[in-house]
């Protein structure tokens, strides 16, 4: 039997055991969301950069949640905000709320694109609510996107299949079928390469009339990290307004990391509709839909704007009290540990001689197992997958926690130290060396 141990403050005990055995009775597959259960573990506690076990065995986090934890696990700033706010007020439906206008306004005034902002509960909603706006806007149904750009599980923008990568296996199957959509997508979508301008180009000339919107991550980190290449964001802004089609960035995981004002900020490339979701919150449940006033102005009267949970008062709190923090230093912060950390990476891999590769931005990382930095989805996958795997366990066993599907994204918060980073460089160059 699992021993008991009292794990970090907690007074709670659980047996891992027993705790993963009766999920499997009551939750499809032990869960409430795929991948979760590849790891067989439950967490006790999280607190800044790091997670414990039932066992209260401490792992440093690279996983992040797949990105909403910017500042820290349980940073007790944050918490704060929605401790005082959740005691004076809560979800209520009644006119707008002073914070959530508050917010609003923080946003126009930070990110370029937005001239007004509608608060909404999870990335995947923002980006469906941004495809109806498109589609009201234009009158047009069919939508452009890249290969690998994850826009939420559903729908025409839905790309499961791209992301069913098991340990140590390959991805799904990832071409486009006879009709140019995406496997598991609507017939509505058209799916090229990212940074592949003579394809973008061809669609346009081919489909432009039709397309009601281009999709895209600015900045590719649903799977590995792939920058957009020189040109390529102007090359779909030009077409985008040539052709009259509604451009939305996907900035639900660049938002409020790279910059107060997403990627966009940073290439200088201004979109339509921005979808903002995972950081605004430090793990609190907020999103957003932010973008031209004339397309914002679609919600309500032409598309439904309706969410028992849109712009709930502590989700606000921690989205303020997030930035604030990230304004304060926060995104130096990650921007300098990062850094560090991919250097380190870098020169752990020439010194151990493995055929592997590390991009990304600021807090974002990724260890490419191909001798070069792939552009594409088709290069990003086309990778070493057994050693990707050997190197993710190899990580784990060190304690430090990775993504569960080999060859994601991996990120750190504003909690992580200088002795965190090279705790993981530490931990990379035995794990490097051992897989090579
Ligand atoms: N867009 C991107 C780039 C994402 O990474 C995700 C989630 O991983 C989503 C959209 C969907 O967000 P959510 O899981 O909050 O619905």
């Amino acid at each position: 039997m699992t021993v008991l141990r009292r794990a970090g403050t907690e007074d709670r005990q659980v047996d891992r055991a027993e705790l993963l055995a009766r999920a499997q009775r009551v939750l499809p597959h032990g869960v409430s969301a795929g991948g979760r259960e590849l790891y067989g573990d439950v967490v006790t506690r999280a607190q800044g950069a790091y997670l414990w076990n039932a066992e209260g065995r401490r792992f440093l986090d690279h996983l992040l949640s797949y990105g909403p934890i910017v500042i820290g696990h349980a940073d007790p700033r944050v918490n704060a905000a929605v401790a005082e706010t959740a005691a004076r007020v809560d979800l209520n439906w009644v006119g707008p709320q002073a914070g959530e206008v508050e917010l609003a306004e923080k946003i126009v005034s930070v990110v370029p694109s937005a001239e007004e902002v509608a608060f909404l509960t999870t990335g995947t909603d923002a980006l469906q609510h941004a495809l109806h706006v498109a589609r009201a806007a234009t009158g047009r149904s069919r939508v452009l996107k890249f290969h690998g750009h994850y826009h939420g599980w559903t729908g025409d923008l839905g790309v499961g299949a791209n992301f069913d990568v098991a340990p140590g296996r390959a991805p799904g199957p990832v071409e486009p079928n006879s009709a140019g959509a995406a496997p598991d997508a609507g017939s509505w979508t058209t799916v090229v390469d990212w940074n592949d301008a003579a394809a973008v180009r061809e669609v346009f000339a081919a489909q432009g009339r039709e397309l009601a919107a281009v999709f895209a991550e600015p900045y590719l980190h649903s799977y590995t990290n792939a920058a957009p290449a020189p040109g390529f964001l102007e090359l779909l802004r030009e077409e985008s307004t040539r052709h009259g089609a509604v451009l939305v960035f996907d900035e639900v995981k660049t938002g409020f990391r790279h910059h107060l004002g997403g990627y966009q900020a940073i290439a200088g490339v201004t979109p339509d509709l921005t979808a903002l979701g995972k950081a605004l919150g430090n793990g609190w449940t907020i999103a957003a839909l932010a973008g031209r006033a004339d397309l914002m102005e679609l919600l309500g009267p032409a598309v439904t704007l309706d969410g028992t949970h849109h712009a709930a008062p502590y989700a606000v709190a921690a989205a303020r009290r997030t930035i604030a923090l990230l304004e304060d230093g926060g995104i130096e912060r990650l921007d300098r540990l990062g850094g560090r950390l991919r250097d380190g990476l870098t020169r752990a891999i020439a010194d151990t001689g493995v055929s592997a590769v590390v991009t990304g931005i600021g807090s974002a990382w990724c260890v490419n197992w191909r001798a070069e930095a792939p552009v594409t989805f088709r290069e990003a996958v086309d990778a070493d997958f057994a050693r990707a795997e050997a190197f993710r366990l190899s990580m784990l066993e060190a304690g430090v926690l990775l993504p569960p599907y080999v060859l994601t994204d991996n990120r750190i918060c504003v909690a992580f130290s200088d002795d965190d980073v090279d705790e993981t460089v530490d931990a990379a160059r035995r794990a490097f060396a051992a897989v090579a």
